[in-house]
């Protein structure tokens, strides 16, 4: 299946795991120049989750995947996304919903004992365009 395809990204780490999953969400481009994306209208966002670390948890997890596709698909799901807070003052293009995720999920990653990264998130918008986000830089933790 296209959408379990991939590109990989090179991280220091020694685990890395993915999660898959969707979520339906409308959205619309609020300007003149966005052409027909101007008007309403909805996607089921593809999303893939990499996430790299060097240890892990109690549960022998790097994280427990199940509650990071809860954070976004509790928030995002069959909802507009221009309305949701998460998009407030910013035009939800698939960039901009990529890098959102991006922070939602590393952000809870960050309150972590064993510094789990977000080191790429994959979102395909249709079945002929996706767009990935990778962090400039992965947070260094010491302790
Ligand atoms: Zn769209």
């Amino acid at each position: 299946m296209l959408q379990q395809i991939y590109p990989s990204t090179d991280h220091p780490f020694q685990f890395e795991l993915n999660k898959d999953f969707n979520f339906s969400a409308a959205h619309f481009i609020p300007s003149e120049d966005a052409g027909k994306c101007m008007r309403t209208h909805g996607h089921t966002y593809f999303v893939n989750l990499t996430i790299a670390g060097d240890e892990l948890d109690h549960n022998g997890f790097l994280v427990n995947f199940s509650y990071l596709k809860k954070l976004i698909h509790d928030q995002f799901d069959h909802d507009l996304l221009n309305q949701l807070p998460a998009f407030e003052g910013q035009s939800p293009s698939t960039e901009v919903v990529a890098h959102k995720i991006y922070s939602i999920v590393q952000e809870e990653l960050n309150t972590r004992d064993n510094h789990p990264q977000c080191v790429q998130v994959y979102l395909r918008e249709t079945p002929t365009s996706y767009v990935v986000f990778r962090p400039k830089e992965c947070q260094q933790h010491n302790g």
